[in-house]
């Protein structure tokens, strides 16, 4: 099955059991000052669930784009190391809103993934939450799951949105990909490898969480579940890695031609294949590059890509090329990616341009540190230099250093920031126009720090 097949059966099936076919939103979350990225399919009802916002319906479903490289949900250094973490993913989700709960939702879960898909049920794992007697006695008594494939976790089954908002106990299903694959299941402790592949979370919406932390009960018991599409397209195309499904297979031969590069298995084009999914979908979303906040976090992603396909031997821009094989294989479903097809163009090239200028002197700058250094961690001035005069974010930084096995001195990045910022105030009292003397390259390199989400823009 194709992935967009795959999506018009999950919604279909759905609205065949009562649910509303609901669009996707935006990747900038709607009047929620508290979120980065939608996150989740749930996110566009965060107000359904709390009672706040009323609609015409109890059940809906929807594949709903995700963005998860910020935040409490921060993929986009898992990105390239995985065969199922993106940045940019399809979350395919129905919801309850004081209709159904635990029961159905399990029921409705099992029969697509067995009946409908054909998955078959050995392959299959499943988990709950320790406290939860209630979810374990359905998989047991009414599904018939076997117990040897069955585990009681603990915060792995606890799923939240954020710090604050709806969230509750959960239990999820999990593919085996097979012994040919490393790692163990759900619970061991080698669960992090990519044997047994989580595809699907079935939350109980029970509470919400205040900014004190107090769980307050939501009006009514409701459900919310999440299953990523490239990792279910994984499964059903026979393909270990996400990877090698379908709409990756496309985008990463275009990749491949345009760097000029023809592996397609090599972990920096499938990065640069992943991370032009999250930016041209954030500048159709209307997020724009810059020093701060949502802008800054596209910038980090851009500039991660642009330096993964220099590392593959591209020169001069390359990366905006991609948006016409992006906008091949996913404009049907996204015509807001369509219609901004030349303004996402116009962007990405604009930041390339503007990066490829510090990139080259640079790496070199890092090269050389790197060959002097004397034990395996790369010292914050370093860093720091990188930052603020060659415009590399802390994490490209870090993404760098970890293809080298050299870990970074993150708290001498952060006294060697602080030095600056008092530099900064104490120039701007007596008049200076510091931010001109940043200039370099042609690059004001760090003109703001902003705090959102409870994480650092700068790092
Ligand atoms: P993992 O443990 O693999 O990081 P998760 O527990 O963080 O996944 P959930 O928050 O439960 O994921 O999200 C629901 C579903 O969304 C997952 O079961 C998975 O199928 C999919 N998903 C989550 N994160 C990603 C990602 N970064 N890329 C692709 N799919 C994802
Ligand atoms: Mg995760
Ligand atoms: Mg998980
Ligand atoms: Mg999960």
């Amino acid at each position: 099955m194709k992935s967009a097949e795959i999506r018009n059966a999950f919604l279909t099936y759905y609205a065949n059991h009562g649910h509303t076919i609901v669009p996707s939103s935006s990747l900038v979350p709607h009047n929620d000052a508290t979120l980065l990225f939608t996150n989740a399919g749930m996110v566009p009802f965060k107000d359904v669930f709390l009672g706040r916002d009323p609609r015409g319906y109890t059940r809906a479903t929807s594949a709903q784009r995700c963005v998860r490289a910020g935040g409490k949900h921060n993929d986009l250094d898992n990105v390239g190391y995985t065969a199922r973490h993106h940045t940019f993913f399809e979350m395919l989700g129905n919801f309850s809103f004081g209709d159904y709960f635990k029961r159905e939702a399990i029921q409705f879960a099992w029969k697509f993934l067995t009946e409908e898909l054909g998955l078959p049920k050995e392959k299959l794992w499943v988990t709950v939450h320790v406290s939860d007697d209630e979810a374990r006695d359905i998989w047991f008594n009414e599904m018939g799951i076997d117990q040897a494939r069955f585990s009681r976790l603990d915060e792995d089954n606890f799923w939240q949105m954020g710090d604050t908002g709806p969230c509750g106990p959960s239990s999820e299903i999990f593919f085996d990909h097979g012994e040919d694959v490393a790692g163990g299941p759900p619970g061991s402790p080698d669960e992090d490898g990519d044997r047994y592949i989580e595809i699907w979370n079935l939350v109980f919406m029970q509470f919400d969480r205040d900014a004190e932390g107090n769980l307050n009960p939501l009006p009514k018991p409701s459900i919310d579940t999440g299953m990523g599409l490239e990792r279910v397209a994984a499964v059903m195309q026979g393909v270990h890695s996400n990877y090698e499904i379908d709409l990756f297979q496309n985008l990463l031969a275009a990749a491949a031609e345009i760097i000029g590069h023809d592996n397609t298995a090599t972990p920096s084009l499938r990065v640069v294949a992943d991370h032009i999914r999250s930016c041209a979908f954030l500048v159709t979303d209307g997020v724009l590059p810059s020093n701060e906040g949502r802008g800054y976090v596209l910038r980090r992603i851009i500039r991660r890509a642009v330096r993964h396909g220099h590392k593959l031997g591209a020169r001069g821009s390359f990366f905006h090329k991609l948006v016409a094989a992006l906008d091949a294989e996913m404009g049907e479903a996204y015509p807001e990616l369509r219609a901004a097809r030349a303004q996402i163009e116009r962007v990405l090239l604009k930041e390339e341009e503007q990066f490829a200028r510090t990139l080259e002197h640079g790496m070199k700058l890092l090269e050389e540190a790197i060959a002097s250094l004397e034990s395996n961690t790369l010292d914050g001035d370093t860093i720091f230099k990188l930052y603020d005069t060659y415009g590399f974010p802390y994490d490209l930084t870090a993404d760098i250093c970890r293809e080298r096995e050299l870990v970074l001195d993150e708290a001498g990045f952060h006294a060697a920031l602080d030095a600056q910022r008092v530099r900064a105030r104490a120039a701007s009292n007596f008049g200076g126009d510091y931010s001109a003397k940043l200039e370099l390259d042609g690059e004001t390199a760090f003109t703001g720090y902003d705090q959102l989400d409870g994480e650092a823009s700068v790092t």
